[in-house]
C-alpha cells in the first residue's frame, strides 16, 4: 500500500503557488513541492529577513552590516546566550503588537532568562502548522485529547484546539501536570481517537487507561524508541513524533505516515545541521540543529543554535515529499567520565527499556569527570528490589557515565512527576518546558523538561 504524502506538502505547495501564507485546510490536489522552487522561495525569504533584521533589530544591526547579500553559511550564528535578557534587541515591532511573551530559564548559568515574543501573526502561523501536521493522522470530526493544556488563551493546547476545530474535531484539552490516574480517567470518559502529549506523560496514562486511542502524537520532549514502543504495545496504536522548540514558535517538524523522520515546515523555518565549529554538515551526518525563522519578522532569529543533536534524512521520503526530514535524538552530548561523550538520550533509552520503570529524572551534580555524580530518581511499579540495580547496571554500560550514581526510588503508581531531569546545557528546564508551559515551583507536580 502506498504511503500518503505529508499534508505539509500540499500546504506549502499552495503557498508557493499563491505567494501567500495560506490559510485554511484544503484537501485539493496540487503538484508536490519541487525542491528547486522551494529553495528559490527560501532564498527570497532569507534575503527579505536579513534586510529586515539588519534594519530593525538592534542585535543584528552591526552583525549583519555588509552581509545583506551573503550566502546563509556566511551569516553569523545566534546562540541561546545572546537571547538572555536581551529580547528588546531582537524585537522589530512595538510592544503593543506582542501577544505572548515566553520566559525560559538559562540553566547552569547566572545569566538572566531568555524571553521570546510572539505576535498574533506568529501564533496564527503556528496554528496553521499544527493543523496541517495533524491532518496525517486526524480524520475530520475526530475526538482529540490534548494533554498539554494550560490556562493561557494562546498556549499549545489552545492553538491546537483552534486548528483542529477547523477540521470539525472535538478537542479536549486536559490540564498539564495532573496525576496519570486522573488523565487516564479522563481518557476513559472522552474516548479520543488521537492523544497528544509529552512522551512520559502519555506512557504513564497508557499504563492506567482502559480506553486505547488509535494514534498518539508525542511532543514537548524527546521520545526514545523504547518509550515509543512501550506506548504502541500498551495501546496497540500508532505513535507519531513532533519536534519543535519555543524558539521555532513551538512547531517545527512532524512525522508523516511513513514515520521516518519529521518533515520540517520549510517555508517558515530554514534548518541546517552544523558541527561544533559551525561548519555545515552534509545530509546524514549528526550535528546541531540550527534554525532560521524565515517568516517570523517580529522576532527574527538567524542561524539559531538549538543545542539539539539531529541529522537530515535523505531528501525524498517514501511518502513522496521532498520536504526535508530531521531526526533529532536529544540534547547535544557533552564530555563525560574518562573523556567519553555522555549522551543523555542513551541513558533515557536504556531506562525506558526496563518494564518496571514508570518514570525517572536524571541529573548531574558536583564537579566534572570523576568528581561528578549522576542522580537518578526512579518511579517504579511494584516492590521490585532489583530494579535500581538493573537501572544502574544498564547505565554503567554507557560511555561517559560518572562513576558515582545515586538512585532514589519511588514505588507504586506514579505519584507525581519527578523533577526536571536535565541539569546541564542551556535548555529551559527550570521555569518552563519547551512546550511553552511555565513550570510552577515545587511542590506542584511538573513535567519533564524538554522540547515541543
Ligand atoms: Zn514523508
Amino acid at each position: 500500500m502506498s504511503i500518503p504524502i505529508t499534508p505539509l506538502d500540499a500546504w506549502i505547495a499552495r503557498r508557493l503557488e499563491d505567494g501567500t501564507p495560506g490559510v485554511g485546510y484544503s484537501a485539493e490536489t496540487l503538484r508536490p513541492v519541487d525542491r528547486k522552487t522551494l529553495a528559490a522561495a527560501q532564498e527570497r525569504a532569507l534575503r527579505v529577513l536579513v534586510r529586515h533584521a539588519a534594519a530593525n533589530a538592534p542585535f543584528y544591526r552591526e552583525r549583519l552590516r555588509g552581509l545583506e547579500d551573503a550566502p546563509l553559511r556566511e551569516l553569523p550564528f545566534t546562540f541561546p546566550s545572546d537571547l538572555a535578557g536581551a529580547e528588546s534587541r531582537f524585537l522589530t515591532v512595538s510592544q503593543s503588537e506582542i501577544r505572548r511573551v515566553v520566559t525560559l530559564a538559562t540553566s547552569g548559568t547566572t545569566a538572566p532568562p531568555k524571553r521570546l515574543c510572539f505576535t498574533d501573526e506568529d501564533l496564527e502561523a503556528t496554528e496553521e502548522f499544527f493543523l496541517h501536521g495533524m491532518v496525517t493522522f486526524t480524520p475530520p470530526g475526530s475526538a482529540v485529547a490534548v494533554l498539554m493544556g494550560g490556562t493561557r488563551p494562546d498556549g499549545i493546547g489552545a492553538l491546537l484546539k483552534r486548528g483542529l476545530r477547523r477540521l470539525g474535531c472535538s478537542v479536549h484539552v486536559f490540564p498539564l501536570g495532573e496525576p496519570p490516574a486522573a488523565t487516564a480517567a479522563r481518557l476513559d470518559e472522552v474516548r479520543p481517537s488521537v492523544v497528544v502529549g509529552l512522551p512520559a506523560q502519555v506512557a504513564a496514562a497508557a499504563e492506567l487507561s482502559h480506553h486505547a486511542p488509535r494514534v498518539a502524537l508525542l511532543s514537548g520532549d524527546m521520545a526514545p524508541p523504547s518509550l515509543r514502543r512501550r506506548i504502541e504495545a500498551r495501546w496497540g496504536c500508532r505513535v507519531f513524533v513532533h519536534y519543535g522548540l519555543t524558539e521555532s514558535g513551538w512547531g517545527c517538524a512532524v512525522e508523516c505516515a511513513a514515520r521516518e523522520g519529521c518533515h520540517v515546515r520549510e517555508l517558515d523555518l530554514l534548518p541546517e545541521i552544523v558541527d561544533e565549529n559551525g561548519n555545515v554538515l552534509p545530509q546524514g551526518e549528526w550535528g546541531e540543529v540550527t534554525l532560521t525563522t524565515l517568516t517570523r519578522r517580529s522576532f527574527p532569529l538567524l542561524r539559531y543554535r538549538s543545542g539539539d543533536e539531529g541529522r537530515f534524512l535523505p531528501e525524498c521520503c517514501s511518502c513522496g515529499s521532498v520536504l526535508r526530514r530531521v531526526e533529532v535524538r536529544g540534547r547535544l552530548p557533552r564530555r563525560g567520565a574518562g573523556g567519553h561523550l555522555l549522551r543523555l538520550y542513551d541513558a533515557e533509552e536504556v531506562l525506558w527499556r526496563l518494564p518496571q520503570v514508570r518514570d525517572f529524572a536524571l541529573s548531574l551534580s558536583g564537579g566534572k569527570d570523576r568528581h561528578e555524580t549522576l542522580l537518578l530518581e526512579l518511579v517504579v511499579s511494584g516492590e521490585d528490589g532489583d530494579i535500581a540495580a538493573k537501572a544502574v547496571h544498564a547505565l554503567r554500560a554507557l560511555p561517559g557515565i560518572p562513576p558515582h550514581i545515586v538512585v532514589t526510588q519511588h514505588f507504586g503508581p506514579v505519584p507525581e512527576r519527578p523533577g526536571p531531569k536535565r541539569s546541564w546545557g542551556d535548555a529551559c528546564v527550570l521555569t518552563e518546558d519547551r512546550s511553552g508551559r511555565r513550570i510552577p515551583p515545587s511542590p506542584s507536580p511538573h513535567p519533564r523538561g524538554g522540547r515541543s
